[in-house]
């Protein structure tokens, strides 16, 4: 599966308190653009989270979005499939049932407690191992099963920067020219 412009995938990050959870938070953002989702809901209004992955896209490229949305209102306008990441979902292995039934994906990541209409909305609640872990780790393994790692080194056409795999040192290529960094 891969993406085909408009959005398909999307994350929503449930339980943001913007004083505890900003990095945390950002840190999903971050995974879910480089995993391949097209954009996130966040549920609590932070403009400092928005401003700094619009910064990140300018550079590195891409459209991804960042909107705040009451969690009810995504979860309830939402067309396509709906899956939520919990350590007491059912196994990952029903990435290849879910990747067949939908293009649309909405997937929920928690901060703390999520509240329990969540578990009923999902289609699927999954777990990533039964072991309880981090927001940022279940999405990132998630996506990658779900883009089969197809995703982790896609070029974005509109990048500033580009990184060019190197066995040593920092090679990027800025607004077209190659420089080595150190
Ligand atoms: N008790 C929580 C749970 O239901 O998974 C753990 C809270 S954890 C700090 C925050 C979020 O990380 C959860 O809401 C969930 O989205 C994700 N998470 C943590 N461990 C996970 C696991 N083993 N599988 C899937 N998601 C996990």
């Amino acid at each position: 599966m891969e993406n085909q412009g408009e959005i398909l995938i999307a994350v929503l990050r449930i339980g943001h308190r913007p004083q505890r959870d900003k990095r945390i938070t950002t840190h999903v953002c971050l995974v879910a653009r480089a995993f391949g989702a097209d954009g996130i809901f966040v549920w609590r209004k932070d403009e400092k989270i928005k401003e700094n992955l619009d910064k990140l896209v300018k550079a590195w490229g891409g459209d991804f979005f960042v909107d705040f949305k009451n969690y009810k209102k995504v979860l309830n306008e939402w067309k396509g499939m709906i899956v939520h990441l919990t350590m007491y979902g059912e196994k990952i292995d029903k990435i290849g049932e879910i990747r067949n039934k939908s293009k649309d994906i909405l997937i929920v990541v928690g901060a703390e407690k999520v509240p329990p209409e969540v578990y009923e909305k999902a289609n699927y609640n999954i777990s990533v191992g039964s072991q309880p872990h981090s927001e940022v780790a279940a999405l990132a393994v998630f996506l990658d099963r779900l883009f089969e790692g197809k995703n982790l080194y896609k070029k974005f056409e509109d990048a500033e920067m580009e990184i060019v795999p190197s066995p040593k040192g920092k090679t990027v290529i800025e607004k077209g020219f190659k420089t080595q960094r150190s």
